[in-house]
């Protein structure tokens, strides 16, 4: 996260999941047939658990696609969406704490000015 004027707010333990969210693309790129599928769903946020157009449920149905394959693909998405998930739940914690450290600053300054 770039700041204006204040440098880079990433820390090691957010770079770490940084490196988790990568990892975890790289595994997406081998269900490259999977979301080729996904492409053709009715629905732009298709789980392709049981909606109405699901391309992905049709080419099960086909045979075009195991359903094994299928389970892999979600597991792995349930996966990301948790990674997502803490990494947002580590910017509120970050964005909180900034906040605190400015206000606590600002604070410090109209004291300082209210006494010279
Ligand atoms: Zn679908």
């Amino acid at each position: 996260m770039l700041l204006p004027g204040e440098g880079i707010l990433i820390d090691t333990p957010g770079m770490r999941e940084l490196q988790l969210w990568d990892t975890g693309g790289a595994l997406a790129g081998a269900f490259q047939d999977v979301d080729a599928l996904a492409l053709a769903c009715r629905f732009r946020d298709c789980r392709h658990a049981a909606e109405p157009g699901c391309a992905v449920l049709a080419a099960v149905e086909r045979g075009d696609l195991s359903e094994s394959r299928l389970g892999n693909y979600r597991k792995l998405r349930a996966e990301q969406a948790h990674a997502s998930c803490q990494q947002d739940q580590r910017a509120q914690i970050e964005e909180k704490r900034r906040w605190k450290v400015l206000t606590k600053a600002a604070n410090k300054r109209i004291r300082e000015k209210g006494r010279s």
